[in-house]
This record gives C-alpha cells, structure tokens and sequence, in this order.
C-alpha cells in the first residue's frame, strides 16, 4: 500500500492567525486533500511566555471560516509534555546531547566576550566538558539544568527541499541547541520533531523562515534515527516594493481582512496565489478547484509580492457572483455598522438596493457610505445641484416641471426601462436640455457627486409604497436648497 500523505499546520498560539500563516495552513490543506491524504492540527504552545489569549481560539476559528478543516487534533504540545522528555532523556542516553548547568550570568558574560572578539556568539561546549563526577554532583543539586543538542564542527547538512532544490548548512554555524528548557518544556526544535515523527507527517510545509532551523531539525532526526520528511519551505511575503511586508502592505491578522469586508473565498483564493500558480490564464478558484490543481512543483521559489490591489479585484469579482439573497446576508452587518436601519424595510427594496452598487463594491465595508441614501435624507451641497454653468433658475424651473410630470406617471412604471424613455421624452417636448434636468435630478435623489443614474435609484424607490413620495419630496428639498 503505498504511504498515506500526511501534513500538518503546527501554529504558535502566539497572535491572531496573519495572512501568511493562513497560506502556510492552505497549501497543507491542499498538498494533503490533493493526494488523499490528511491534514493535521498542531499547537506549538510550549514557550508559555510568548502565548496570547485568545490565540489559539482565533486560529481555530479562522480555520474553521476559510473551511480548513483538519482530518486529526487539535493536538496541544503542551499536554505532550513527558514524551518529549523521554526524548530528550534518549539522545542524553546516546551522548548525542548533554546536560547544561551554566547561568544566565555566565552565559550572557560568554556572549558579551564573543562579541567583543568578533566571533559569532554560540555556547563554548563548557558543560560537555564537565568532569563525570562534577556532573553527577550538579545533578543531584537542584541546580537548573537544560538538555543542549552537542553539534560536532566540520560537518556539512545537506538535505532537499522540494521548492529550492539542495540547501547546506555547515555544523560550524549551529549553536548547541537547547532542547529542553529548565521548566521541563521542550524547545520548538524538539518538540516539533519528535512531533512530525509520532505524527507520521510526511511532508513538512511551512514558511522560508524556517530554512534556518532545518538543519537543526535534520541533525536530531539523525540522531534519532529516524527518516526525514519531505520539506517545502514557502517564499516569503514581500510588499510591492519587494520589501519585508509590513502592516501597512497588509501583513496584518485574517480577521481584520474579513473586517474590512474581505469574502473568505476571495481571499482564499488571493491568498492562493501568493507563491503558487496553476500556469494557466485562468484565476478564479475555489477550494475544491485549488485542490484538484494544486502541487508542490508549482511552488515559487522567489517572494510573493503581496498586491492589495489585486486583493480588491479578487474580491469585487467574488462580490459579483454573489446572488441578492447572499448579497444582503453579507452586507447586513456592514449596513447594521454604518447605522442603517434597513431591517423594517421591504427585503425587495433593500436587496434591489444593494445590486445597484454590486459592480462598483471592492469591499462590503464600503456600503454603508455607497448605499446610505436610500435610507437617509441627503444633505445637499447646492453646488452639486447644478450642471455646469446653468443658471440656478433654469434647474429650479425644470426640476419643478419635471417633479409634476412624474405626479402623472404610475409608480408602477417607475422601472428604468419605462422610465427613461418616458422622461426622455418629456424633456425633448418640454423643450429642456437633457443635463440640464437629469443631473440635478440624480443629485437631488442621492445627494452625491457619483452615484447609480436617476431612473435606477428611482426604480429601487419604486419598490416602496411611499417611493413615489420619497422621490418628489426629495426633488422638491433640492430646489429649496437651490438659493
Ligand atoms: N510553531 C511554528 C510556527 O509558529 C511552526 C513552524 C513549523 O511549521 O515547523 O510557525
């Protein structure tokens, strides 16, 4: 039978879940379901002092809403905490690691000297070289001790990495690793090999900064005995201008990005894109088509510029395919924090009303201020109310007449197909200029510099009973506004 697939996702419950580790959790998520194989949950919450509360239930959620949905765990390192003792006590046993008592003082004194030398900082093997009977003695005292890794000089690491090929490391750059602190909890090197290994992961898949643990990692794997996995390490994250990505080039949580009225199947599928790419024209993917296509040859080896932009185009296109139905459960909250009180309203109208910006929204965020007039009387700014430079009579006078021909005109008519040819024509046999009414017109119903054309806002109003009424007094307040 050939060898169950298996990756992990193994965050650190150490912030909110940013964009970078929700690529990290996708593109295991896909290897895994890709190959009919599982996907597995880790928390790496060994360092107690870097956990966040609230963390690890943001992760758990944010997964759970992006449809990441783990095969096994969550498992918690932190409640696995003697069998990484175990380990550490087996490769004591094999003298590949030894016991370190050295102070904070002493070893802080050793760094201070090697920087003053200019050599590279790393711990100088004191403890290795204890005598056996000064080790005993420092054993039974309660004397805080951790596990070091003993790193021999000189030798080379190579190991294969499915998105750079070949990377080598020489022993001489690897500090004596600490693989259990004096607590009694693993260090991440420990615990997250021992890990991959009783988990049976198959194919470690994690972000490029941790290239430099890897030789670390291939070293106690070694010791151990034990077979490599298969590691791919995922291009970082660059701004536009191929810089480290900062907050304000987005390398912010998931959550804000949902905040700000992002879909999470757009940015799923964004996110996607950030390092791999199908080498087809086409973009649009769900989950289901993203694992179908996805493999770990199409990886980049280069950084992923992170482009907000192409962000916001990702999601308009995701917005559009949205019915009106899906359209308003979206939206809702968004109106509900813009102050709109659209929930008395007819579900015809509100939903009529937020087609009309469908086409025009990059993020639902945005609503509220593009569809606030519907519900609320427009201020005026009397300026706007006029079409180049018409004289503010000429408005007055054809708002007025125009205000009583649509006195005449059945609500149910109010539809933009009807509509517009109807006003058309009135204006062309009342002898008006067609700007010279319709502008003010739209102005007069939204209020604003740009919004959808007059007859679409006034087929949405139609839907109303008072629509009509709505309409004329809107009109009728704009010509007050006038002088
Ligand atoms: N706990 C590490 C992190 O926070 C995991 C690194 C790995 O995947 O090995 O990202």
């Amino acid at each position: 039978m050939p060898q169950e697939i298996r990756t992990r996702f193994a965050p650190s419950p150490t912030g909110l879940l940013h964009i970078g580790g929700l690529r990290t959790a996708l593109y295991a998520f896909l290897f895994a379901r890709n190959q009919g194989g599982k996907f597995i949950l880790r928390i790496e919450d060994t360092d107690q002092k870097r956990s966040v509360p609230g963390a690890l239930e943001n992760i758990i959620q944010t997964l759970a809403d992006f449809s990441l949905n783990a095969d096994e765990g969550p498992y918690h390192q932190s409640e696995r905490l003697e069998i990484y003792k175990k380990y550490a006590q087996e490769l004591i046993d094999k003298k590949v690691a030894y016991y370190c008592f050295c102070t904070h003082t002493r070893l802080e004194e050793l760094h201070e000297q090697q920087i003053a030398a200019k050599v590279p900082p790393k711990y100088d093997k004191h403890c290795l070289l204890l005598s056996q009977e000064d080790r005993e003695t420092l054993l039974k005292s309660d004397q805080a001790r951790v596990i070091r890794l003993n790193i021999k000089s000189g030798e080379q690491i190579v190991f294969t990495d499915e998105v750079h090929g070949e990377i080598k490391f020489s022993s001489d750059e690897i500090d004596d690793q600490v693989l259990l602190k004096s607590d009694g909890f693993p260090t991440y090197h420990l615990a997250s090999v021992v890990d991959d290994h009783l988990m049976n992961i198959t194919h470690i898949i994690r972000g490029d900064e941790w290239i430099p643990s890897t030789p670390k990692h291939i070293l106690l794997y070694q010791a151990f005995g034990w077979n490599i996995p298969k590691l791919a390490h995922l291009p970082l994250l660059l701004s536009k201008t191929r810089k480290k990505l900062s907050k304000r080039d987005g390398d912010v949580s998931v959550k804000e990005f949902v905040e700000q009225g992002y879909l999470p199947d757009a940015l799923l599928n964004f996110v996607a894109f950030l390092g791999w790419n199908p080498k087809t024209e086409h973009e649009i993917f769900s989950l289901a088509e993203l694992v179908k296509q996805f493999s770990l040859d199409k990886i980049n080896k280069a950084g992923a510029v992170f482009d907000l932009d192409k962000l916001d185009w990702f999601n308009g296109m995701y917005i559009r395919n949205l019915n009106a139905k899906d359209l308003l459960e979206k939206c809702s909250p968004y109106l509900k924090k813009a102050g709109i009180n659209f929930e008395t309203l007819s579900q015809e109208f509100v939903e009529k009303v937020l087609l009309l910006e469908q086409s025009r929204l990059k993020k639902l965020s945005e609503i509220g201020e593009r569809v606030g007039y519907f519900f609320r009387e427009p201020v005026y700014d009397p300026k706007l109310l006029i079409w180049k430079n018409t004289p503010k009579e000429t408005i007055l006078k054809n708002l007025n007449s125009l205000a009583q021909f649509l006195l005449t005109v059945p609500t149910e008519n109010f539809k933009v197909t009807e509509l517009e040819p109807l006003v058309k024509k009135f204006i062309e046999d009342s002898k008006m200029k067609n700007g010279e009414v319709l502008w003010p017109l739209r102005v007069a119903l939204s209020g604003l510099e740009a919004s959808p054309g007059p007859f679409e806002i006034m087929e949405a109003f139609g839907v109303l009973k008072n629509g009509k009424e709505i309409i004329l007094k809107r009109i009728t307040k704009a010509t007050e506004n006038l002088f």
